[in-house]
């Protein structure tokens, strides 16, 4: 049985520190999905195909890693797609708390699944795609915290 990761995320835009994360978690699987959630309530920068589309370039060539996109219960998706975990970044104690409710939530909803953190790298742990898109908006040059393979 293939051992499948899923990487939740809105990726608007991917970042460094994404990026990264996936990179390290790809020699403890055999697959990583990076599943960008689509929230009908949420306003989002980018459009759901750029950011799909950066996803994909940035993983071009990493047969193991999937970009898909899905609506609805992280918990649901990982089902239909038979993994067995869920993949979190964790670049400090605030994401910490805030990842430990929806890991254990989660795992009261699907006992079979668990949430898997991997530490931030010291350098990418202020990375954040909510000041990313900040810069952005105000005319600043982002493209150190982006991968190098996309131009914003
Ligand atoms: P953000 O939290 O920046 O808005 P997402 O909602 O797309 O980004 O988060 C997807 C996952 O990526 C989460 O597990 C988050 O903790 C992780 N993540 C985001 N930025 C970083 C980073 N700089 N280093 C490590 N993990 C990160």
């Amino acid at each position: 049985m293939k051992t499948i990761a899923v990487f939740p995320g809105s990726f608007d835009p991917i970042t460094k520190g994404h990026e990264s994360i996936v990179r390290r978690a790809l020699p403890l699987f055999d697959e990583v999905i990076v599943a960008i959630g689509i929230n009908a309530s949420k306003k989002y920068l980018y459009s759901l195909d750029q950011r799909e589309q950066w996803i994909g370039k940035v993983f071009e060539g990493e047969d193991k890693v999937k970009v898909e996109k899905y609506e609805g219960l992280t918990m649901d998706f990982c089902k239909e797609k038979q993994a067995q975990y869920v993949l979190r970044g964790l670049r400090s104690s605030a994401d910490f708390e805030f990842e430990r409710s929806i890991a254990q939530m989660n795992k009261a909803l699907a006992p079979d699944i668990d949430t898997v953190f991997m530490l931030s790298k010291p350098e990418l742990s202020a990375i954040n795609s909510t000041i990313v898109r900040d810069i952005i908006r105000n005319g600043g040059d982002a493209s150190q915290f982006v991968p190098d393979s996309i131009s914003l």
